[in-house]
């Protein structure tokens, strides 16, 4: 299929690890702004230590800088068939950005209630050696590599209360901004990994 997919969703939908099945599936790259910003964070660059305060409080890093990051990113060779989106867009004007730079061919809503996030992010663990991520009551780690675990540093109680609080204003609007362009495909979140993947699955496969 010609065009980029979009996987939608609130933080801790599950979107990671999705993306992962859809990225096998359609051998397009995956393209998440979190994890870009996290190694930019980590490798002390401008664009880091920019970004550095707004992602520890949960909120959104500047569209601007956020548009230049991805217009940089789809000059790369392997973003000439498109790209999986993760985290990507998530504001209007993102999503009108990005639809003046590429064609935007389906986008995967993986919609999970409020009340079962915090629990979702709060166990979320991830191997800084695989990149791997697991969920200390969904998905455990296997016991020879839990010391190694890492948590993320916006995956706090408090900071989850404003990240969903900053996907309510800002991004949840974007559902119906592609819905209202026939691109928007639901999928509901809330089975396990395996029922959401066939899910997913067959949401891409009958793109
Ligand atoms: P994520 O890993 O997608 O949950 O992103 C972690 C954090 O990075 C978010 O809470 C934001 O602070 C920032 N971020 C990631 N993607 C975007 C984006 N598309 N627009 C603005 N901020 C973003």
């Amino acid at each position: 299929m010609a065009g980029s997919i979009v996987l939608f969703g609130p933080p801790g939908a599950g979107k990671g690890t999705q993306a992962t099945r859809i990225v096998e599936l359609t051998g397009k790259p995956q393209v998440s702004t979190g994890d870009m910003l996290r190694a930019a964070v980590s490798a002390g660059t401008e664009l880091g230590i920019e970004a550095k305060g707004y992602m520890d409080s949960g909120h959104l890093v500047p569209d601007q800088v956020i548009i230049g990051l991805i217009e940089e990113r789809l000059m790369e060779p392997d973003a000439t068939n498109g790209v999986l989106f993760d985290g990507f867009p998530r504001t209007v004007p993102q999503a009108e950005a990005l639809a003046s730079i590429t064609q935007v061919s389906a986008v995967i809503s993986i919609e999970v209630p409020d009340g079962d996030i915090v629990d979702r992010i709060v166990g979320r663990r991830m191997d800084p050696d695989t990149g791997d991520i697991y969920n200390i009551s969904f998905k455990p780690p296997p016991p020879e590599i839990e010391h190694r675990l890492i948590q993320r540093k916006d995956d706090t109680e408090e900071t989850v209360r404003n990240r969903l609080e900053t996907y309510h204003e800002q991004t949840e609007p974007l559902g119906s901004w592609y819905g209202s362009r026939g691109l928007l495909i639901p999928v509901d979140g809330c089975g396990t990994i395996a029922e959401v993947g066939d899910a997913v699955t067959s949401a891409v496969i009958n793109l």
